[in-house]
């Protein structure tokens, strides 16, 4: 009888030692590699260890510069070099071609500690733009500047420029190709295309995005993407657009989102989760749930990422997969893909 009293006693402890635990755990970076319609019964078993490989590499790229005290403005930029580099995303090498067969990237950074930003948007030739975010951000007056000017910037500032032809990915080719072909069959039945300059709606986004928080208590966020598949007319989407996209703010916090990005900027997505936690004191899960309804209420979809002042993390989606991973201060980590995974601590 004592025995199992004890024991009892034992578990009890033990219950509420993990809930203390789960609820103190602090996370210092976070990040996606875009929202969509990932399924398992659509992924091979390969491409999903792929996918996990990278998003851990890139999780732990990050988190040496946070451990070693660097800033969390340098973790974001290394860590979406690491997703940018790769074909996987669509971002950088393997971005989404447009309607003319282009690849145009747009990337944006923001600084939490002092409200700075940079952005670029329509750019053929920069080979990572998350760096030329940051060096409109430090380098020059302004906050975006678009193609050409972009370039000739990134040029003069001495970043790596490569041929439009780096990009290229058969895969993303392949997908404009059944884009094109998905709009030529709406328009010969007489249907107008779902969205000008789209490409089919419920394919997956893939952009990619990280937010951290570094030892100084300081907040970053970085999106870096191709936008969407046969966009036209020099379309830009969200990421570029501060507030929209991006935003970062060290009084609340850190957010970067993936998704139909028209819906994104219409609801200034990421600005609406910092202001529902400074104005509303929510938290941050619930912050970013509300402003993620609003896009789902408006008829878009995609997900975010959030990382507020103290470490907790919201990354909610509307889509049946999010490719997204989190690393806490001591360095435990947690990759997920799919709806029902993240039952843990993440979400
Ligand atoms: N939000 C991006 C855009 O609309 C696309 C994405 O997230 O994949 O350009």
């Amino acid at each position: 009888m004592k025995i199992k009293r004890r024991l009892r006693l034992f578990l009890l402890f033990s219950i509420l030692l993990t809930v203390a635990h789960a609820q103190q755990k602090k996370y210092v970076l976070v990040i996606h590699g875009g929202a969509g319609t990932i399924e398992r019964g659509r992924m091979t078993a390969e491409l999903e260890q792929a996918y996990r490989t990278k998003l851990r590499e890139a999780l732990l790229v990050g988190y040496e510069v946070i451990k070693q005290h660097g800033s969390a403005l340098d973790a974001v930029e290394k860590t979406i070099h690491v997703l940018e580099d790769s074909p996987l995303f669509n971002a950088g090498k393997g971005a989404v071609f447009t309607h003319e067969g282009k690849n145009e990237l747009d990337a944006a950074i923001m600084d939490g500690a002092r409200l700075r930003a940079g952005a670029v948007a329509g750019v053929t030739t920069i080979q990572n733009p998350i760096s030329a975010a940051r060096a409109v951000m430090e380098k020059s007056e302004h906050v975006l500047l678009a193609r050409e000017g972009a370039e000739d910037f990134a040029r003069q500032v001495g970043l790596r420029m490569v041929d439009p032809s780096y990009f290229y990915t058969k895969e993303r080719w392949d997908g404009l190709q059944k884009a094109l072909q998905h709009e030529a069959a709406q328009e010969k039945s007489g249907k107008t295309a779902a969205r000008l300059g789209g490409g089919i709606q419920d394919d997956k986004f893939g952009t990619v995005g990280c937010v951290a928080l570094d030892n100084q208590g300081n907040l970053a966020a970085g999106t870096s993407t191709g936008g969407m598949t046969n966009k036209k007319f020099g379309r830009i989407g969200d990421s570029p657009i501060i507030g929209a996209g991006t935003y970062a703010n060290n009084a609340s916090v850190a957010v970067s989102c993936t998704g139909w990005g028209e819906f994104y900027i219409r609801n200034v997505v990421a600005y609406d989760v910092a202001a529902l936690m400074d104005y509303k004191n929510l938290k941050v899960q619930d912050a970013a749930e509300t402003a993620l309804a609003k896009v789902a209420k408006a008829g878009g979809n995609g997900g975010l990422i959030a990382l507020d002042k103290e470490g907790n993390v919201a990354m909610p989606f509307n889509t049946s997969g999010m490719y997204r991973g989190a690393i806490s201060a001591t360095g435990e980590f947690e990759v997920e893909i799919y709806k029902d995974e993240g039952v843990g601590d993440l979400n």
